[in-house]
């Protein structure tokens, strides 16, 4: 049942017994509105700070600890743990790209907000990963290998091939590697794209 006081997007996280902790888009999106981020208020959220919000989960900025579990597949890790940086900006900085290149990476460093998250992964998905980055390296070496050879050779196959190899490899790796990314980072909280059945696993946030 939706409170019509509340706006939609408002993330309500509920904590011991019914108690609630609204977070930074209430107050009806006033932006003069005094912050509502006293952690006593916060207290305990579900999932030691890690909660599912529709296809994402969400943690506690700036630094976050998630379940003893594989972010992708779910299956228990025995407490090993990766820590990694994200970054993330609003895709509106985007259109600086259109003013100059220089401008949009100066503003997007600037405007970017991070969140430090420490994640699980089991044996299988730590191999893809590493796998992914030596795709990704090492494709990137061979591309540039083939190209050079083509041009010194004038042979023009090995020149597109390489450069074929460049779109594909790079991309195929990264691919690969990418086991958490950021969907988006507010001020107090980041949203986190993971593997399903790790998300699937989360308490989701839900109305009082
Ligand atoms: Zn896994």
């Amino acid at each position: 049942m939706s409170d019509p006081a509340v706006p939609r997007d408002a993330l309500r996280v509920v904590v011991d017994g019914g108690r609630y902790f609204e977070g930074p888009r209430w107050h009806g999106g006033n932006p003069y509105a005094p912050p509502v981020h006293d952690s006593t208020a916060i207290g305990p959220v579900p999932q030691a700070g890690c909660w599912r919000d529709g296809d994402a989960a969400v943690v506690l900025r700036p630094t976050a600890d998630l379940p003893d579990r594989c972010v992708r597949c779910n299956q228990p890790v025995d407490g090993f743990r990766l820590e990694k940086k994200l970054y993330w900006h609003s895709p509106i900085l985007y259109i600086a790209i259109l003013v100059s290149p220089l401008v949009y990476v100066v503003i997007a460093l600037i405007l970017r907000k991070t969140v430090t998250v420490r994640f699980g992964l089991c044996p299988g998905h730590r191999a893809r990963r590493r796998n992914g980055m030596l795709v990704g390296w090492l494709g990137t070496a061979l591309a540039i290998t083939t190209c050079s050879a083509g041009i010194a050779s004038d042979t023009p196959e090995a020149i597109f091939g390489g450069m074929g190899l460049f779109l594909i490899l790079p991309i195929v790796g990264i691919a690969m590697a990418h086991v958490i990314q950021p969907k988006k980072i507010e001020h107090h909280f980041a949203w986190l794209k993971v593997g399903k059945p790790f998300l699937e696993s989360l308490e989701a946030a839900r109305s009082p």
